[in-house]
């Protein structure tokens, strides 16, 4: 089976529209799909019969958390999209997505001394609650204030540099809460790269279970057999489903391609068991 339940779109800050993706995922012989953008769920408003693709789609977000002054991401997968709750925190996270590119582009102007920066973000959004850094980077290269994204981020976007502004998410109890109350399952994601020590990992997973978490992404991207035996062992010793996800932004990323990550160990009990 190939499965991938991690994917963004344009809705978010991926390469590819929602049908784009679908058709990607049809043509590579996916299973299974979630896509996952950050903060949203509009993409499944472009997917109107979800019943005739060629594979099973996952209705499912990625969130923005906030624990211990950290910023932890967590996948819910298999929500009901119509559930109000799910919709009440969504749009809590689009406040604080709109306060803080406020913010952003008032920094930038004084830093650059141009006027209306927002206004020129806001076009390269899907929309305007989903603003995120990438499109900030989009609008500093464009305008020909830096190179390329990695400048962009070096210089002003990335944490402690000149025009970041420390994100308010909703805390990491609020977002559990709320994918259970949709009946989704609260997935923690890519756990390897908050750049914690095992001890501090283990810290958090140890929260995010007790706030009601379910499950952590074994398998992420492309990452090391290391990091997988690690995050396998969590994973029994915590009794915690196991879920599979590439993070596809795009074809460029070639190193990270869609439904191509490895198979979870057969030793973990798989998230999608849980589906009927
Ligand atoms: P946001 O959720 O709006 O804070 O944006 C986070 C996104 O910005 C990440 O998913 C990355 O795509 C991008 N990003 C953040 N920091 C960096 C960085 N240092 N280099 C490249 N991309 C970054
Ligand atoms: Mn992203
Ligand atoms: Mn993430
Ligand atoms: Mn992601």
């Amino acid at each position: 089976m190939r499965i991938d339940l991690h994917s963004h779109t344009t809705v978010s800050d991926g390469k590819l529209s929602p049908a784009e993706l679908i058709a990607h995922a049809a043509m590579s012989q996916l299973d299974m799909l979630a896509i996952t953008d950050h903060d949203s769920i509009d993409a499944y408003a472009d997917i109107p019969i979800p019943e005739l693709l060629p594979f099973r789609l996952i209705p499912g977000i990625e969130f923005s958390t906030q624990w211990s002054k950290l910023e932890i991401h967590i996948l819910g997968l298999n929500i009901d999209l119509t559930s109000p709750k799910l919709q009440a925190g969504i749009a809590r996270q689009h406040q604080h997505r709109l306060d803080r590119a406020g913010e952003i582009a008032d920094k930038l102007s004084r830093l650059l001394g141009i006027d209306n920066i927002l206004t020129a973000v806001r076009q390269l959004a899907h929309s305007d609650h989903n603003i995120g850094r990438p499109h900030f980077a989009r609008y500093l290269i464009e305008a020909g204030v830096v190179k390329d994204d990695k400048e962009a981020y070096k210089l002003y976007l990335g944490m402690g540099k000149k025009a970041y502004i420390k994100p308010t998410w909703t805390s990491l109890t609020d977002i559990i809460e709320c994918i259970r109350a949709s009946g989704g399952i609260p997935i923690l994601a890519h756990p390897a790269r908050y750049q914690l020590t095992w001890t501090r990992l283990n810290k958090l997973i140890d929260s995010f279970i007790e706030a009601g978490g379910q499950g952590i992404e074994v398998i992420s991207g492309n990452q090391t057999a290391d990091v997988t035996a690690e995050l396998t062992t969590i994973c029994l010793k915590k009794q915690l489903l196991a879920s599979c996800g590439s993070d596809f932004h795009g074809h460029e990323q070639h190193w990270n391609k869609l439904g191509h990550s490895r198979p979870l160990p057969h030793e973990c009990e798989p998230v999608w068991n849980h589906w009927h």
